[in-house]
């Protein structure tokens, strides 16, 4: 048994519950094609916690999260920003995770950028909030919202629990003499370590 994992690359998985090693019943996508987990039916919700704790490492927050706070997003169909010339594009809307496989607002150390479908549905690009100007459809009132709610760290809860139980698996392991058990944590920590 393991209590935590982190997404790796689905191609090289076997479709074993990383958990508990039977059978898996589904793919967890962490960005819509490349990297994921598998679980079984029990082991969903630990799946779905360990994968917002990646996006938390990463400073990634899932564009339908946001919505479901701010759900007047969904509804836009004119984003107007600034470019880095100066000029104005117009005719954003906010790219959905079914759209780009896998839309997650950015954040860089503080800046936080959006996923904005600029060309019809072809094109999507991360568009810093600060550079989006003010509109009847997206207020600043608005942005500084959304800005700020991302900024606060959704899945931080979520990235506590997977700490935990990381540090915790790894204190058992240094304590093991079981092979397999010190190589399965040993794995995690050294994808962790990656991600830092
Ligand atoms: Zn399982």
């Amino acid at each position: 048994m393991r209590s935590c994992t982190v997404p790796g690359m689905m191609m090289f998985k076997a479709p074993i519950c990383e958990y508990c090693g039977s059978n898996a019943d589904f793919e967890k996508w962490a960005d819509g094609e490349k990297y994921g987990l598998y679980v079984c039916d029990a082991h969903q919700s630990l799946g779905e916690r360990d994968i917002r704790a990646y996006w938390h490492m990463q400073g990634l927050t899932l564009i339908e999260d946001i919505i479901e706070i701010y759900p007047s997003l969904f509804m836009v169909t004119d984003i107007a920003w600034r470019r880095l010339d100066g000029k104005l594009n117009h005719g954003g809307s906010i790219a959905k995770s079914s759209e780009a496989g896998g839309a997650f607002a950015i954040n860089t150390n503080g800046d936080i950028s959006l996923p904005i479908v600029i060309d019809g549905k072809a094109n999507v690009k991360q568009i810093l909030i600060d550079d989006i100007v003010n509109s009847t459809e997206v207020s600043q009132d608005l942005l500084a919202r959304v800005k700020a709610t991302i900024a606060h760290m959704m899945y931080i809860a979520d990235y506590n629990a997977f700490k935990a139980a990381s540090d915790e698996q790894w204190a058992i392991a240094q304590n093991s003499t079981d092979p397999d058990t010190m190589e399965r944590v040993a794995t995690v920590k050294r994808q962790m370590d990656l991600l830092f």
